[in-house]
């Protein structure tokens, strides 16, 4: 039995072992390991690859949401329009800033249906967080004639979506305010926390720079009051081999994506769409199926690494009892949360390991 596990993060170290250990020596022998040269070529870099004006480094992608909702002063009192089907950290980030989380359900793309955003407006509602889920863009069109109508602010949450466009326009130039991560499973990873905000607006983008580093840009001289939340140099300094590497590594993503989706035919299985409005950088491959608890654990059995992404909705969280929701209130989200399942799907993965994975999945009954 082969044994093929959900990720294999020490892939790309594996394949390109003398750039990393060459970066390590490169920045541990210079001595700087905070707001140095490596900070500054990704933020140069990832923001002409994005194609905005601003890219900041942060420490994460938690903490590049909180920032952005941070400088666009939304605070207690304030609504934020988020999707009920996403990761808790996109909400986290609201409530961080005391403000609330007005939750949207999705569609079958399992991103933010466009279509029931309009009833959840108020005089108090003050941006919409949109989440480009699993690698493929949200419906932008719409979305952003909502933002101009009502005047609100847009932040997107790429995460997930590295490369992802809409129309052929890059995620993370449609809103206020892009906010990436790079944890180590995200598309583009480091080997550690890391995550970025881009922006166009110059006035956002020194505002989040303060924030970052303690409300300070002259050293012991505080502005405002910030935090530390920076992206450190080694972080960096992979990140600018990651972000060269990136194209080469989303085209065998997308290749061993193509794959299952050609050669997975089972019809117990649902497989995701790649809509003709967007590519999709399958950050991850999410298949739906009815028992699939049940077949999870025949995957595994045949030596197969799956998760579930997510197994609780973030309104149904114990961390969220105080917002006071019950089974019931988003049942689109609930359903998929008992429905979803991610296959493997990592950089240089194998052709071989994904055929292994679609003869198992085609092998299944119910
Ligand atoms: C990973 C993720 C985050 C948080 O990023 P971290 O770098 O782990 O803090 C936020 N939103 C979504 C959709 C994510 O997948």
């Amino acid at each position: 039995m082969k044994k093929i596990n959900f990720n294999q993060l020490n892939r790309v170290y594996k394949n390109h072992k003398l750039s990393f250990v060459s970066k390590f020596n490169k920045v541990m022998s210079k001595g700087i390991f905070i707001l140095g040269d490596e900070v500054k070529i990704f933020e140069e870099s990832f923001q002409k690859y994005i194609g905005t004006q601003f890219c900041v480094g942060l420490n994460s992608g938690l903490d590049a949401l909180i920032l952005a909702i941070r400088a666009l002063d939304i605070k207690e009192g304030d609504e934020v329009i988020v999707p009920a089907n996403t990761y808790i950290a996109t909400v986290l980030a609201i409530t961080e800033n005391k403000a609330t989380p007005v939750f949207v359900e999705p569609d079958s793309d399992y991103n933010i249906d466009p279509s029931k955003i309009e009833e959840k407006i108020t005089s108090k509602t003050k941006a919409i967080v949109v989440v480009h889920l699993f690698g493929q863009s949200a419906k932008m069109e719409k979305i952003i004639e909502i933002k101009r109508k009502y005047k609100l602010y847009l932040i997107e949450d790429c995460a997930q979506s590295h490369g992802a466009t809409y129309k052929g326009k890059l995620t993370g130039t449609f809103g206020d305010i892009g906010c990436f991560s790079f944890y180590p499973t995200k598309n583009i990873g480091a080997y550690g926390d890391g995550g970025c905000i881009t922006t166009n607006n110059i006035e956002l983008a020194n505002k989040i720079k303060l924030l970052r580093n303690y409300g300070s840009s002259k050293k012991y001289y505080n502005d405002i009051q910030g935090l530390n939340t920076r992206l450190d140099e080694l972080q960096a300094g992979f990140l600018n081999l990651k972000l060269n590497l990136y194209p080469q590594l989303l085209a065998n993503r997308i290749k061993i994506a193509t794959y299952y989706l050609d050669n997975i035919t089972n019809r117990l299985i649902k497989l995701p769409r790649i809509q003709e409005y967007s590519n999709h950088v399958f950050h991850l491959f999410v298949i739906q199926t009815k028992n699939r608890d049940q077949f999870q654990k025949y995957l595994e059995q045949n030596g197969i690494g799956t998760v579930i992404h997510y197994p609780i909705p973030p309104h149904l969280s114990l961390a969220y009892k105080n917002l006071g929701y019950i089974q019931g209130d988003f049942p689109i989200t609930e359903n998929q949360s008992k429905t979803v399942l991610s296959l493997p799907l990592y950089d240089y993965m194998k052709l071989s390991e994904a055929k292994y994975v679609i003869k198992i999945i085609n092998n299944y009954k119910e």
